[in-house]
């Protein structure tokens, strides 16, 4: 019987997951499969029990489940208890336990692929939703000097910045609108949407949350979004002249971090970089 992994969210089908996570198994030659499962909220607890079992090493776990899962876990590492929120889970002998990988998975992305620092840097994030949640988590981690929080919905940004002043990084909240906006673009050197602007397959397909007019030349713009690979963000930012990142490199790093929580071993990045790089030019 093949040892069985995979990820959960509803819905799914969007997730590229199981193509660079199959990519990587096939690599190491385990006899292993990595599978999609759409599950709904009102079977989630049920689903979670059958993950108990023996042959499950565990499961990376998206929108909406992320915080649901938390209830029925039996522990929860120290990144998952700080970020709020679990994107893998280990089945260590019947016992499950929950991960955060995305912090690890954004960072890496600025550390390997841009060798960016962010101690003492100033920060704009575009967005107040779970991704922004586990960004301001990661720029706590690493001290940034200043973030701010920019969203459509201002009272939303308002609390994940009051966290932030908690936590003791000078932290503000703004609204999107094109004064405010360009101000803080202007000072930052990381910006980093975790909105849903520029998303295939949403309304605001095509739209970028800033113009090139606002993005300072010597600023570094991290989009989360990864479909498509380049999004209108990534374009208006290479149009002034600024370095990029595209969201394909945390989503690797995340789920390559997951890889090594469930088999202990090196996971092959460069093998699932390619495997979800290819499929999302689809050369696949
Ligand atoms: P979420 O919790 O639903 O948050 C969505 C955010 O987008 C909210 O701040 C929302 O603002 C904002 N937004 C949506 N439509 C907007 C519009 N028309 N104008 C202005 N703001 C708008 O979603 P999430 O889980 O944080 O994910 C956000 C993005 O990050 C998604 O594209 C996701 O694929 C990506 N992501 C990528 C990775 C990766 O590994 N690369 C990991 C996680 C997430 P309101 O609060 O006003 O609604």
């Amino acid at each position: 019987m093949p040892v069985a992994l995979g990820i959960i969210g509803y819905p799914i089908n969007h997730s590229i997951s199981p193509i660079f996570q199959q990519a990587a198994l096939d690599h190491i030659g385990l006899h292993a499969a990595y599978r999609a499962s759409e599950v709904p909220p009102e079977r989630l607890a049920g689903f979670l029990k059958t993950l108990r079992e023996e042959k499950y090493l565990g499961i990376n776990v998206t929108v909406p489940h992320k915080v649901a899962v938390i209830p029925y876990l039996d522990e929860m590492d120290p990144t998952a208890t700080a970020a709020g929120a679990v994107n893998t889970i280990l089945n260590l002998n019947g016992k499950l336990i929950g991960h955060n990988t995305d912090t690890y998975g954004f960072l890496q992305g600025l550390k390997i692929e841009r060798r960016f620092e962010c101690r003492d840097k100033r920060v704009l994030v575009l967005g107040a939703g779970g991704a922004a949640r586990g960004v301001l988590q990661a720029l706590i981690q690493e001290r940034v000097i200043e973030c701010v929080i920019a969203n459509r919905t201002l009272h939303k940004a308002e609390r994940l910045a009051a966290t932030g002043l908690q936590m003791g990084i000078d932290c503000k909240s703004i609204g999107m609108a094109w004064e405010e906006l360009s101000l803080a673009a202007v000072n930052a050197d990381l910006i980093v949407n975790c909105t849903t602007i520029g998303m295939a397959h949403t309304l605001n397909e095509g739209d970028s949350p800033l113009q090139p007019q606002q993005i300072p030349p010597g600023a570094l713009v991290y989009d989360l979004v990864y479909n498509p690979l380049v999004t209108p963000l990534i374009r208006a930012a290479a149009r002034a002249g600024a370095d990029t990142l595209g969201g394909i490199h945390m989503l690797v790093y995340q789920g390559a971090a997951s890889f090594e929580l469930w088999l202990g071993s090196e996971a092959p990045v460069e093998v699932m970089m390619q495997a979800a790089v290819n499929t999302m030019s689809g050369d696949d």
